[in-house]
């Protein structure tokens, strides 16, 4: 059962003539639970669709996806988030005018409350233990110095990171990351991986969209790899680099042994 913790079954997605996810057969695929999945393929193989129909943002042309047999494509998106599911975005999605520290507290709350309390700044009184926590987690993800500044003062990279504050301030059980690296330095880079591996040890199923192999495949347990919206292979990282089908459609011959 723990296999099956969240399955795509036969899952599709079409934009009008485009096949963006699972072609005409369907996307199968499942996770198991406590997993570190790596979702991988070039540019366009549909990696950011297949979050977007895992977290709700779409809904699947066909198929189901179901987490720990709760069919989440028949679950309404403002309530999948409650079922334990948090995700950032390729392109982050913050709040411009509020504060960093604001930004996380934002995100403990679904929608409209927890907005409205930061921007009356209710949230101080009302829940000291929450901005504690809130604190901790920006000094996990190496903004604590910056709790105090609008987000417009942030590099792209901080606010990258600030989007992993914001989710894991509701303590996700499965957590999805779009591109988590893109345009973070180095330090930030390196501290986002050991934050991950946490995670990980603590029982989050992590599952992660990366460009940076190197990055991804020292830390993930498995990968996915999709091309054209289908599953070219799945397995563990040392599997999929040695992956003929992978290296010739994907890694390159420079990767190639
Ligand atoms: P990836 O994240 O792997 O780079 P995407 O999932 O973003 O790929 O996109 C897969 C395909 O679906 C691409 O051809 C993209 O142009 C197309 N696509 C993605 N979102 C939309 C949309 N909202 N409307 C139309 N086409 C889309
Ligand atoms: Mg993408």
């Amino acid at each position: 059962m723990s296999d099956n913790y969240l399955v795509l079954d036969k899952v599709t997605k079409r934009f009008a003539a485009l096949k963006a996810v699972g072609g005409d057969d369907g996307l199968s695929f499942s996770i198991r639970k406590g997993s570190f999945l790596g979702l991988v393929g070039p540019n366009g193989a549909g990696k950011s669709t297949t979050f977007n129909l895992i977290s709700g943002v779409l809904k699947p042309t066909s198929g189901r996806i179901l987490l720990e047999g709760v069919e989440l494509t028949q679950t309404a998106t403002a309530s999948i988030s409650g079922l334990g599911l948090g995700r950032t975005f390729q392109t982050p999605r913050v709040f411009g005018s509020l504060s960093v520290l604001e930004n996380v507290l934002v995100g403990a709350d679904n929608v409209g409350e927890g907005l409205r309390a930061a921007l009356s700044g209710r949230w101080r009184k009302a829940d000291a233990a929450l901005a504690a926590r809130a604190m901790e987690l920006l000094e996990r993800v190496g903004l604590a110095e910056r709790a105090g500044h609008r987000v417009s003062d942030l590099s792209g990279g901080e606010l990258r990171m600030l989007e992993v504050a914001r989710q894991l301030i509701r303590e996700p059980r499965v957590f999805l990351l779009d591109e988590p690296t893109a345009g973070v330095d180095p330090m930030l880079q390196k501290k986002l991986g050991s934050l991950l591996v946490e995670l990980h040890k603590a029982g989050t199923t992590l599952i992660v969209v990366e460009h940076n192999l190197h990055f991804l495949f020292e830390i993930a347990d498995t990968v996915v790899v999709l091309q054209s919206g289908q599953l070219l292979a799945e397995g563990t990282p040392d599997e999929i680099r040695s992956n003929k089908k992978v290296i010739a459609a994907y890694l390159g011959a420079e990767h190639a042994a």
